[in-house]
């Protein structure tokens, strides 16, 4: 008889193993504490939109789901940066060609739960909340709509419930599991450009708009109805100080007075949408001997700036599928494989994610950070078999993040080194590039 697997969380990432597992012929069971998506409007939680790159395309792909999230998606091939003084300025992220999409949260949440319901081995349950897990007995209990208490054994169990998963809540109290999260003094609150006539977009459609100011920032991504999910990203303390109508729209037209007349509903919207905090969960082991698992934000939830927690989510999804290829039924080594291969990338990922936030907040307005830039796509044009920029490593390949974070810290040794020299002419000549190809090994 196949194993029955119980999946605690039909999130992005829950939902998605699901259906790995479903196409393995194991019997699954996927418990989602909110109502069924697909019957009711109700929001995905946390963003309206996210960004969708290469990491997260792949594992979609492996479902035969990529295409179609990619035409309902807005791709944004660079940043849009607008100044105070409403100019502004554009930064590629990539090459020409290579863009981080923008897809409804919502939308994808729901696609991959109409995929998993196509498949007669695996069982969507709703409204059912996860309260306790029996690891050893691999024994499961759900809180029902009615306040009633369900039981359900499988052979083994995924954690996939999120940021502040009861799986995880679990491990937390079994001996020697170490766990720590730490939340950003930054909270977000998302607001609204709307669309103009006829769905006009008010901005450039293909990028991320990004109001940086240094102790806070706001970015726009586009929806396909023409609108734009804005987050604004602002230390608690200056959310507190913006207490009427009057505060906010002082507060915009100073910060953002381009983006001001674009937001009818501002003040309104500001005081309906909660402010959010950011949080970054680490924890080990992520595993129980073959009993369970923890993946997604479940396992490391990281903070949104680098539009990767998705991504790593759906990686995850990919690497647990290629342990059980390799290992068989051999769930004890297939956890320690996944858990092995996966822990030190997404302690990496929460490290790029908090450094980005600084960059994006602070950095993509300083001249220094905008001269390495430039010589950075330079060498990324010149040399594109010996320079790959840390964004470009994380965002649009599938190198561990790990990689892309020491590599990062290499590039910029070289950067540097290019500066204090006063070498930006010389980096043409492959004979003075030669002197410093040392720096990135
Ligand atoms: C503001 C913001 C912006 C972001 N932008 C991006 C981006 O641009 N790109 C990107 O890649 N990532 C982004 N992320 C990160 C991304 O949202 C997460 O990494 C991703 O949702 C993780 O998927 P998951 O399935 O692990 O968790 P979730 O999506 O949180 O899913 C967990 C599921 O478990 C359910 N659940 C929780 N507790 C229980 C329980 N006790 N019993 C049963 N079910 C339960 C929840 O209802 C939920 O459906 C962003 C996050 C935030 C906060």
């Amino acid at each position: 008889m196949a194993d029955k697997i119980t999946i605690i969380g039909g999130g992005l990432c829950g939902t998605l193993m699901s259906i790995y597992l479903a196409k393995r012929g194991f019997d699954i069971n996927l418990f989602e504490r909110r109502p069924d998506m697909r019957k009711n409007k109700i929001s995905a939680g946390k963003s309206i939109n996210l960004a969708l790159s290469t990491r997260g395309l792949r594992a979609l792909e492996k479902v035969g789901l990529d295409k179609e999230i990619l035409a309902d998606a807005i791709p944004m091939y660079g940043r849009m940066i607008h100044s105070k003084i409403s100019e502004l300025s554009y930064q590629p992220y990539g090459k020409e060609g290579q863009a981080i999409n923008s897809v409804s949260r919502g939308r994808l949440n729901t696609r991959l739960l109409e995929l998993a319901d196509e498949f007669e081995n695996i069982t969507l349950h709703f409204n059912t909340r996860c309260i306790d897990v029996d690891v050893e007995k691999s024994i499961s209990t759900f809180e029902l709509e009615d306040g009633s208490h369900k039981t359900v054994q499988s052979d083994r169990i995924l954690g996939t419930d999120g940021a502040f998963a009861a799986t995880r809540g679990k491990l937390q109290i079994s001996d020697r599991f170490n766990y720590s999260q730490s939340y950003l003094h930054v909270g977000y609150k998302e607001l609204e450009i709307p669309a103009g006539e006829a769905g006009s977009f008010l901005m450039e459609k293909n990028a991320l708009h990004i109001w940086p100011r240094g102790a806070f920032m706001m970015i726009a991504l586009p929806n396909p109805s023409g609108d734009f999910t804005c987050t604004l990203f602002m230390p608690f303390d200056i959310f507190d100080r913006l207490k009427t109508n009057e505060d906010v729209e002082a507060f915009f037209k100073q910060e953002y007075p381009d983006a001001v007349s674009m937001m009818p509903t501002l003040t309104h919207d500001f005081f309906k949408n909660p402010t959010s905090s950011l949080v970054t969960v680490r924890c080990f082991p992520w595993i129980k001997t073959d009993k369970i698992a923890l993946m997604g934000d479940a396992a490391h939830a990281v903070v949104p700036f680098y539009g990767q927690g998705m991504n790593c989510s759906f990686e995850d999804v990919i690497v647990m599928d290629d342990c059980i290829e390799k290992n068989g039924l051999n769930w004890i080594k297939t956890f320690e494989e996944y858990q092995s291969l996966r822990k030190p990338n997404a302690d990496a990922i929460a490290d790029l994610a908090i450094q980005n936030y600084y960059e994006m907040a602070d950095k993509v307005g300083d001249k220094h950070f905008l001269h390495k830039k430039h010589i950075e796509h330079e060498l990324c044009d010149l040399y594109p078999d010996k320079f790959k920029s840390q964004y470009e490593l994380t965002t649009f390949s599938t190198t561990p993040y790990k990689y892309a974070l020491d590599q990062g810290i290499k590039n910029n040794i070289l950067l540097e080194r290019i500066i204090a020299e006063g070498a930006e002419e010389k980096i043409k000549d492959p004979a003075y590039m030669e002197t410093l190809w040392g720096l990135l090994d």
